[in-house]
């Protein structure tokens, strides 16, 4: 069993040099990167400590990991947040969403970063550093064997009806046995397919297994279950930051103060602190909230086609009898359009984690389908219409026009006519035609009978507190540094460094980018603060 890298909250000193918040991918960089420069680093995560071997495996189980709208009791590693125009699904625990995602790591199109949404700074040799550190520590490579996979060739087979084959995909998955940057030995990827649920292998490469062993390799102290409610400037310069254990919504603020803070609390997170900051005084930007994206990001399914495609998790070990599936994204299609920007689109093939195997029939019932249901229900999902169903995982363009307001202290989508976006008919016109190739029928949202209703729901929330030239058209500047009003004076030691800063959509997935926005940041921290760090691999101490 692996080493646990938190430690009781009990340990927690009154004063660092730094203070994390949140344990994603800002927050993994923000952690190593401080830490290898000799600041005493504290990383506080609202979530818990999930070891290999210690994600969900069963029904049971994911219904307990599942919160609804944020939670109020102990947290659970699947945070859904209900909103009254659109869902959100985010990670909770220690390593973020890298827990739960897919891993498929890409860089968006060169067009996006033209865009005057980024400041002018946010271009050359920094951020290109940032995207070779994100390869070199979370080493994304495409699965020699995707092509051989019943998925990736059923995408294959229905790949003409959008006039360009699939490629493999890249991920943040070991394919091979090896010992990473970070001193880890991981195992090779047994293509279970499970990467949505939480790898029970340690093959897939999530911040757990990376920047954060690298931090606490370098003296970082992690703390999780601690839920931070707002910061606040302590006199002239530094920091405190507030608060409660996570779940008790009751118990008394406490504090621990720190020169510099880096909120990566993800874009949900991070904008419900600086929301509630500024209701407790700090002077913020009234940009504060806007800019949120939901990526052009959609799930839906394609049902019972010709082909077999297995596309449900066969977990570890794996249920027996049962043929290999894949990581949770093999193969995809790019879809480039190079006149408009915002019709290109990504159509990825994904799994559905074994855990959620047995709900699979009953999600399918509506709609005519009830006897291919019924046939999965007395045979199992690995055989009959569930065994040539295809789950699609679709990435375009919004027009980033959401925004996050709180509600009740938590952060929710206020985006009137979301559902008007042009993605989203777009998205439906590719999908109705890859399916109509394989024989499938398209379902959109199997869960709309349920609480979720048709509303549309992100696994890529994006935005919220965005980068921008100045107070009056961005949350931070391209430092990542919060504006104090809407001119250019920004809040000195204080950072975001997350998904939030991420000023408009990005057509592909987006934690390479966000990773090596959160490195460009950490960069510039450093020339600010006169700090020196390597970026080397370390040994586990
Ligand atoms: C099912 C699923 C599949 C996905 N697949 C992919 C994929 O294949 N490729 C891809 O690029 N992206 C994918 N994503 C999205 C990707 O995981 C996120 O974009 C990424 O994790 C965001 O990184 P982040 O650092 O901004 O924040 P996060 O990873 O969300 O980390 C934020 C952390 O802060 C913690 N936190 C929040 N509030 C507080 C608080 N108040 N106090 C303390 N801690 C707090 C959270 O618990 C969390 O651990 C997927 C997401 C999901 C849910
Ligand atoms: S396919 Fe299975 S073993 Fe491979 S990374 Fe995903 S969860 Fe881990």
């Amino acid at each position: 069993m692996p080493t646990p890298l938190s430690r009781p909250l009990s340990s927690l000193r009154q004063h660092y040099d730094v203070v994390v918040v949140g344990s994603g991918y800002g927050g993994g960089v923000a952690a190593s990167r401080l830490a290898r420069a000799g600041k005493r680093v504290c990383v506080l995560e609202r979530g818990r400590e999930y070891l290999t071997g210690q994600f969900p495996s069963k029904l049971t189980d994911i219904r307990a990991e599942t919160m609804l709208s944020g939670g109020t009791g102990k947290p659970g590693l699947y945070d859904v947040r209900l909103g009254e125009h659109m869902h959100v699904l985010v990670g909770c625990g220690l390593g973020g969403g890298s827990l739960v995602n897919a891993g498929v790591a890409l860089r968006p199109d060169a067009r996006v970063f033209a865009d005057p949404a980024w400041p002018a700074e946010v271009h050359g040799d920094l951020l290109e550093e940032g995207y070779a550190l994100a390869e070199t520590w979370l080493r994304p490579s495409a699965d020699p064997e995707a092509a051989g996979l019943t998925k990736f060739r059923a995408l294959a087979t229905a790949s003409p009806a959008l006039g360009q084959p699939p490629e493999a995909a890249r991920t943040v998955v070991s394919f091979a046995a090896n010992t990473n940057p970070a001193g880890v030995a991981q195992p090779a990827c047994t293509r279970c397919g499970d990467c949505c649920g939480g790898c029970n292998v340690g093959a897939k490469n999530t911040v757990a297994l990376t920047y954060l062993p690298d931090a606490v390799n370098h003296r970082a102290e992690i703390f999780t279950q601690v839920r931070v409610e707002h910061v606040a400037r302590t006199g002239a310069a530094g920091w405190r930051v507030f608060f409660r254990p996570s779940g008790e919504a009751k118990s008394p603020l406490s504090d621990v103060s720190a020169d510099i803070v880096v909120l990566s609390a993800g874009s949900l997170g991070s904008t419900e602190i600086l929301l509630r900051s500024r209701d407790n005084g700090l002077p913020l930007s009234d940009r504060l909230g806007h800019g949120f994206s939901a990526n052009g990001d959609i799930i839906a399914f394609g049902y019972g086609g010709r082909e077999r495609v297995n596309a449900v998790g066969i977990g570890h070990p794996a249920r027996a009898g049962v043929p290999t599936v894949g990581a949770s994204v093999s193969g995809q299609i790019i879809v480039n359009d190079a006149n408009d920007l915002s019709r290109s689109l990504i159509v990825q093939e994904g799994v559905l984690p074994s855990a959620l195997g047995p709900l699979l029939p009953v999600f399918f019932v509506p709609g005519g389908r009830i006897l291919g249901a019924a046939h999965a229900l007395f045979k199992g999902v690995y055989d009959g219409p569930l065994a040539r169903t295809h789950t699609f995982f679709v990435v375009s363009h919004d027009d980033a026009t959401g925004r996050i307001v709180l509600k009740d202290g938590r952060a929710a989508i206020d985006w009137p006519g979301v559902m008007d976006q042009p993605v989203y008919a777009r998205v439906d016109a590719a999908l109705e035609a890859l399916c109509k190739a394989n024989g499938a029928a398209y379902v959109k949202n199997p869960l709309s009978e349920t609480v979720m209703g048709a509303k549309p729901a992100t696994a890529h929330p994006l935005g919220g507190s965005v980068m921008g030239t100045d107070g009056a058209h961005g949350t931070v500047d391209h430092k990542g540094r919060p504006f104090a009003d809407a001119g250019v004076s920004v809040h000195e030691g204080l950072y975001v460094a997350d998904g939030s800063v991420i000023p408009r959509s990005l057509g592909c997935n987006p934690l390479f980018t966000i990773t090596a926005l959160a490195e460009r940041t950490m960069a510039l921290l450093a020339l600010d603060y006169q700090l020196r760090y390597g970026t080397g691999p370390s040994t586990q101490s």
